[in-house]
């Protein structure tokens, strides 16, 4: 596992040095309730490992993200929105023009009320 960034919000969540509401834990992945929740569920799902953003993710990232999704399914699950009638929003923000805040990779997983397509 590579160095925790000194700086990132994210990397001292998984360091435990941040408080957050984690829901689920992998040996790779981490994922906590989002603190300005704009859904019923709104998870984010983070590698444990430093990644600055999806624009970053190489071929070599292929298990980790794999890890990624399945974290996030198995949230989804756990929180009630994974089966046929339901259905959830997964999104990773990129740059500015994006609102990306926190560049530590995450996925926004969002659900428990019907979601606007194209989004805002
Ligand atoms: P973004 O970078 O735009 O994809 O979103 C970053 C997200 O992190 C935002 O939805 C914030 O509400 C969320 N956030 C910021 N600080 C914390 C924290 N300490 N614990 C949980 N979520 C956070
Ligand atoms: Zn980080």
């Amino acid at each position: 596992m590579s160095d925790p960034a000194p700086t990132c919000l994210f990397c001292a969540i998984v360091a435990g040095a941040v408080p957050a509401e984690v829901v689920a834990e992998t040996p790779d992945t981490l994922a906590f309730r989002d603190i300005n929740p704009f859904a019923p569920v709104h998870v984010l799902v983070i590698p444990k490992r430093h990644i600055a953003s999806a624009a970053e993710v190489g071929p070599a990232d292929g298990d980790l993200l794999a890890a990624l999704f399945t974290t996030a399914k198995a949230v989804a699950d756990a929180e009630g929105i994974g089966g046929p009638d339901r259905g959830y929003r997964l999104v990773a923000n990129v740059g500015p023009d994006a609102s990306n805040t926190v560049f530590h990779l995450h996925l926004h997983v969002l659900g428990g009320r019907p979601m606007d397509w194209p989004p805002g």
